[in-house]
């Protein structure tokens, strides 16, 4: 599904972001990117989506030579990738349907397929009482809902979260990521950043460390994560 394959990012003021990267990661897998401050994870999904390119090496998502793409197939990349933010960066003026609607609207889905989709992710993110409601109605915990539920109305191929729970207060964060885990379950391959340790054992899934740009250790379970 994901590939990285000894990839390097040198930004133009000299910083380097990733150091020789390699990862793999299959479909259907939940994996977390942690790290410190400045470790390269945000590099490392920006590369995902083709905001950043690479120096050397490459990057494939889903076969499609990302590190190569040509600029007309982007789009079709994007629409393949869910992404979800810790500012949640929903559109204040649209209500928290028409903001997922929104996400079909501009693939120019059938009214028809737009409405029923709307109305499944509501249900499956728990917030269908909401959709009439404007996003500052909302709770942090429940625009992050909304936030995901756009990220998958599109059915993507991988869920990408960078620090999706970076805003909220624990509590509502185990809520977040309970309901990464029923989207991980329905078969979205699921990559979430976060430096929330607590996070990464609660979770127990595999998890990649990241550290001045270099993988430095890649384990199956987080319960046996230790911060070096
Ligand atoms: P993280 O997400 O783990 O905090 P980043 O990928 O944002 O790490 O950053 C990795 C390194 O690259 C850092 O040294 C950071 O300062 C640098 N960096 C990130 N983005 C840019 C950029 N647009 N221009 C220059 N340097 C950058
Ligand atoms: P994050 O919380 O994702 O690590 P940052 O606050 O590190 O984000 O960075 C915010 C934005 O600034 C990102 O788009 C990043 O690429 C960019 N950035 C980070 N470090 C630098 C840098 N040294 N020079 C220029 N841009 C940077």
């Amino acid at each position: 599904m994901i590939d990285f394959n000894h990839v390097n990012k040198v930004y133009d003021n000299g910083s380097l972001a990733l150091d020789d990267v390699t990862i793999h990661i299959e479909k259907g897998e939940f994996v977390l990117i942690c790290g410190p401050s400045g470790a390269g994870k945000s590099t490392f999904i920006k590369l995902l989506s083709h905001e950043v390119v690479p120096d050397s090496g490459t990057v494939i998502v889903n076969d499609m030579e990302v590190s190569h793409l040509k600029k007309r197939k982007i789009p079709y990349l994007r629409r393949r990738l869910g992404i979800v933010f810790q500012d949640f960066r929903l559109l204040p003026n649209k209500t928290v349907s028409e903001n997922i609607a929104f996400a079909l609207e501009v693939i120019e889905e059938k009214p028809k397929v737009i409405k029923e989709r709307v109305a499944a992710v509501l249900e499956m993110v728990g917030l269908s009482h909401k959709a009439n409601d404007l996003p500052q109605d909302l709770s942090g915990g429940e625009q992050q809902r909304v936030a995901i539920a756009r990220a998958i109305v599109n059915k993507p191929l991988v869920l990408i979260a960078d620090e999706p729970t970076g805003n909220l207060d624990p509590n509502t964060s185990k809520g977040i990521v309970e309901l990464f885990k029923t989207i991980n379950n329905s078969g979205t391959t699921i990559v979430m950043v976060t430096h929330d340790m607590e996070m990464v054992k609660y979770l127990n899934k595999r998890v990649i460390a990241l550290e001045d740009g270099r993988v430095t250790s890649d384990r199956m379970r987080g319960a046996e994560f230790n911060e070096a």
